[in-house]
């Protein structure tokens, strides 16, 4: 149930679309868990944004007009350097094994296509909670466990720190 994560400390997220309406459906779902999340529609703006706060997570769309997906994520990793560097995350309709090279490339740690099922969006958060709040006991983190979307994602062949996911088929 949502109202369980509240007291677990919340993760900072950016959703980049250019569908204003994915991106606010996808904000939506994130805050009911309890994520502090802040939307752009563009990939300039993105990029403004990463400039003055970067967040832990970032849900990139790839096909936007103006900075596409690629060239945003691109530009992050490069802006970033060796500071804090985002969990950045496609969620795309681009679902080629080309695309996914791509996006690997491009610097995404996992390649997302749409329509994204929400128990796995919010598995895979509880996930990233569990890396970026180390601190917290093992049996909360089973406890709080949706149990969807899970351990099926292991087995690829990035060799980033969240990269493993990265090659998951849909
Ligand atoms: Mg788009």
């Amino acid at each position: 149930m949502p109202s369980s994560h509240t007291a677990w400390p919340p993760l900072s997220v950016l959703v980049v679309d250019d569908s204003a309406d994915t991106a606010h459906s996808l904000a939506d779902l994130l805050r009911l868990y309890g994520h502090a999340v802040r939307v752009e529609l563009d990939g300039r703006r993105a990029l403004m944004s990463l400039e003055s706060d970067v967040p832990d997570v970032v849900f990139l769309d790839i096909r936007m007009p103006g900075l596409d997906g690629f060239q945003v994520a691109e530009s992050l990793r490069a802006r970033c350097g060796g500071g804090k560097q985002p969990l950045v995350i496609a969620v795309t309709g681009a679902a080629s094994e080309a695309d996914r090279l791509r996006s690997a490339g491009a610097g995404f740690d996992l390649h997302l296509v749409k329509p994204v099922d929400p128990g796995v969006l919010v598995g895979m958060m509880e996930r990233f909670r569990r890396l970026l709040a180390p601190s917290i006991p093992a049996a909360d983190v089973a406890a709080h466990d949706t149990g969807r979307g899970g351990d099926d994602w292991g087995g690829g062949s990035k060799s980033s720190q969240f990269g493993c996911w990265l090659t998951r088929s849909e």
